[in-house]
C-alpha cells in the first residue's frame, strides 16, 4: 500500500492519464467514503441516473469509473445487470467490499478505458463514467481513444451516461475567484489550488486538517460534447447540476448523456 500521494517537486507538471493509479491513495479513499457517506450521495442525487436508464429500456449497465462502487451498488439494488470496471485495483476491491456488506456480489473487471475492449467482453445497453472520473483523461487521444473504447462496447441503440464537474466557471472567473465547494456541510472542503488551460489542481481538506490532491484536465462542456459526437455519437443531451451541496450561483456538475443512435 501506498502510504502518501507522490506529486514529486513540482505539482503543477504532473499532468499524465496513468497517474490516477497514484492518486487514489487507500487513506483517501478510506476517509472520502467516511465521510460522504452513501446516504448523504443517495438523498442529493436522488433517482436521477435509474430513472434515466429506465426511461430508456436500458437492462444491461458496464460502470466504467467504479471507483468505491456506489454507482454500481445503486445499479445492482435497482436492477440492473452490472459490471463494474476501474483501472485502479485499490478501488475495485474496495467496490467489491462495499458491495458486500449491501449483499451485492459485484461482477468487478480491472480495465483501463483506453484498452476496454481488450478487458471487458460483451455488449451493454449503457455505459456509465461518473463522479467526474473522465477529468482524468490527460492527452486528447487517449480521450478520443477512451471514448470510442466506450461507443464500440455498447450495442446499436446503446447511451453513455458521462459527468463531469463544471470547469467553464472555474477558467472563467480565473484563479482569483475560484470556487470553493462544502461536501456535507462543511466536513469537506474542495478548492482548485492551481488552474490553466490544461490543469485543475484540486485540494480536498478534511476535517482533520489532512490534505489531498487530484491534478485533472479541465473539460469544457462544449468540447466535452464535441468529441462524443466527433465519435460517432448521433445525440449528446446536457444536463446542469442536480446532485452535491455547492454554494455559487453556477452548476457544479454536467452530466452528458450521449447516444448512439
Ligand atoms: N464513479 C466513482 C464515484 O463517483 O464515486 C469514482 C469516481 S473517481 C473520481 C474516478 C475513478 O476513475 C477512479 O476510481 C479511477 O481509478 C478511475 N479512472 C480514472 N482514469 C481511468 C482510466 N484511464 N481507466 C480506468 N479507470 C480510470
Amino acid at each position: 500500500m501506498r502510504p502518501a500521494q507522490e506529486f514529486g517537486d513540482n505539482p503543477v507538471a504532473v499532468r499524465q492519464t496513468g497517474h490516477y493509479t497514484e492518486e487514489y491513495v487507500p487513506s483517501f479513499v478510506e476517509k472520502w467514503d467516511s465521510l460522504i457517506d452513501w446516504q448523504k450521495r443517495e438523498e442529493s442525487e436522488g433517482n436521477f441516473f435509474v430513472d434515466l436508464l429506465r426511461k430508456r429500456g436500458v437492462k444491461s449497465v458496464l460502470d466504467v469509473a467504479t471507483g468505491t462502487g456506489f454507482h454500481s451498488v445503486r445499479l445492482l439494488a435497482a436492477g440492473f445487470e452490472t459490471v463494474s470496471a476501474d483501472g485502479s485495483a485499490e478501488m475495485l476491491s474496495k467496490a467489491f467490499a462495499n458491495g458486500m456488506q449491501d449483499g451485492h456480489v459485484m461482477r468487478v473487471v480491472q480495465a483501463d478505458w483506453r484498452w476496454l475492449n481488450r478487458d471487458v467482453h460483451g455488449e451493454y445497453d449503457a455505459i456509465v463514467c461518473l463522479g467526474n472520473s473522465f477529468t482524468h483523461l490527460f492527452a486528447e487521444r487517449d480521450r478520443r481513444k477512451a471514448l470510442a473504447e466506450f461507443y464500440a462496447m455498447l450495442k446499436h441503440d446503446g447511451i453513455l451516461v458521462l459527468d463531469q464537474r463544471n470547469y467553464d466557471a472555474i477558467l472563467d472567473d480565473g484563479y482569483t475567484s475560484k470556487h470553493k465547494y462544502y461536501y456535507c456541510g462543511e466536513d469537506v472542503t474542495v478548492e482548485p489550488e492551481y488552474v490553466d488551460d490544461g490543469l485543475c489542481r484540486m485540494r480536498y481538506q478534511f476535517p482533520d486538517e489532512s490534505v489531498y490532491h487530484l491534478n485533472m484536465f479541465p473539460l469544457r462542456k462544449e468540447y466535452t460534447r464535441r468529441l462524443m459526437t466527433d465519435v460517432g455519437f448521433q445525440r449528446v443531451d446536457t444536463y446542469g447540476d442536480f446532485q452535491h451541496t455547492y454554494r455559487g450561483a453556477q452548476p457544479d456538475f454536467f452530466v452528458h448523456v450521449a447516444e448512439k443512435e
